[in-house]
């Protein structure tokens, strides 16, 4: 075995089905007495629920949550808290709302206690992000992970499908670049295998059956391990297009992920062949390609498979590879436009690697 260097993150799991009523009893926990409850429109029933639980240590409630969180709503919410003088913060849903805490945090000695509804993987991350105008300014501080995260799969029930598939994609594509992107270590290719694993078996399910609780769980558990494998290694050259693609064209960010996974791999399998075998395996196809058996999974999920549906023209693609070129530097295998233009072009019209 090769040598590694692992920096593991602290974090408190709580998982299951119902434990959202333990948040007042967590939040208690950490001595918290003054909160910010975070909740945007889609999780206010959640939020009224957390709210009367909290009771007297609710000092704040907060709705306004935009993705990417934009620096002057983040300058807000740091005012509010200040002027609350809150020790904690509380927030449910997606993405985009843990975000918002992680930029109090980043500001203010609070601590965070995390209820994602979705499968971003952000609440077990030190990573945030803050949007000044079109650039969007991301990095990496211990202060910004949340102390708990409460997973209760109940709340990603109502997840609509569009986003439901686009948001196990992402998490998907965090477990597969884990494997071999900067950081890469065997403890966290375990966790992301099993990610990849709980993903592919349950995603199909709970995009047939959006109720089914199983499958939920089995979602959310795969997207907590994904997460976990984001928040200790680096991206490479999925991520990078997908970012260029939602930068620059106005792509619905999360979107590119189906479309775009399948071919990232087939493009880097050449160079990593046990990485490659570990993911067909992972992926209930041993032997076989894996960039294949994830075209397979993303058109048994009903999820988008060409960058056409997503509205990007063929005219942009040269312009997309060239931009990408520039931007991709670290790569298991080097990327030249001509290739990335190639590459492109099969995901534009969804051809299956
Ligand atoms: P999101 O939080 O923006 O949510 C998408 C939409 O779904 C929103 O309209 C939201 O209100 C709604 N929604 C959320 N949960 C719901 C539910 N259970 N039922 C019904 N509607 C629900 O999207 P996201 O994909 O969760 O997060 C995207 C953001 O997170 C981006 O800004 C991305 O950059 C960031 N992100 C950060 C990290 C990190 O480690 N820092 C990791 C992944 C994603």
């Amino acid at each position: 075995m090769q040598p590694f260097v692992y920096d593991a993150l602290p974090g408190r799991i709580v998982f299951g089905v119902g434990r959202r009523h333990e948040v007042p009893g967590e939040v208690a926990r950490l001595g918290a007495t003054r909160v910010l409850l975070i909740a945007d429109g889609a999780a206010a029933a959640t939020g009224d629920e957390l709210a009367s639980g909290l009771g007297a240590a609710l000092a704040l409630r907060w709705d306004e949550v935009v993705q990417h969180v934009p620096v002057d709503l983040a300058d807000r919410a740091r005012a509010a808290a200040t002027e609350a003088a809150v020790d904690t913060v509380v927030c449910v849903g997606g993405g985009s709302a843990t975000g918002l805490a992680k930029a109090i945090a980043l500001s203010h000695d609070v601590a965070v206690v995390a209820v994602p509804t979705t499968y971003a993987g952000s609440e077990v991350t030190p990573i945030y992000g803050l949007t000044g105008g079109r650039h969007k300014q991301t990095g990496r501080d211990l202060r910004v992970l949340p102390r708990v995260v409460v997973y209760d799969p109940e709340l990603t029930v109502g997840l609509p499908p569009r986003v439901s598939g686009a948001s196990a994609f992402n998490a998907l594509a965090h477990c597969v670049e884990a494997l071999y992107a900067p950081g890469a270590n065997p403890v966290v290719s375990a966790l992301a295998l099993e990610g990849v694993r709980a993903i592919h078996r349950w995603l199909p399910v709970a995009m047939e059956q959006p109720t089914h609780l199983d499958a939920r769980a089995g979602l959310l558990y795969g997207a907590y391990l994904a997460g976990l494998a984001l928040g200790s290694t680096g991206t490479a050259l999925h991520h990078k297009l997908c970012h260029v693609l939602g930068g620059t064209f106005d792509l619905v960010h999360a979107d590119a992920h189906s479309v775009i996974l399948p071919h990232a791999v087939a493009y880097n399998a050449p160079a990593l062949p046990e990485e490659m075998a570990r993911l067909a395996e992972a992926l209930g196809a041993p032997g076989a390609d894996p960039a294949g058996a994830l075209w397979d999974l993303a058109v048994a999920s009903h999820v988008p498979t060409t960058l056409a549906e997503l509205g990007l023209a063929e005219a942009d693609l040269p312009e997309a590879a060239r931009r990408a070129t520039a931007e991709i530097t670290v790569n298991p295998l080097p990327v030249d436009e001509a290739r990335l233009t190639a590459l492109l072009r099969d995901a534009h019209v969804g051809r299956r690697p």
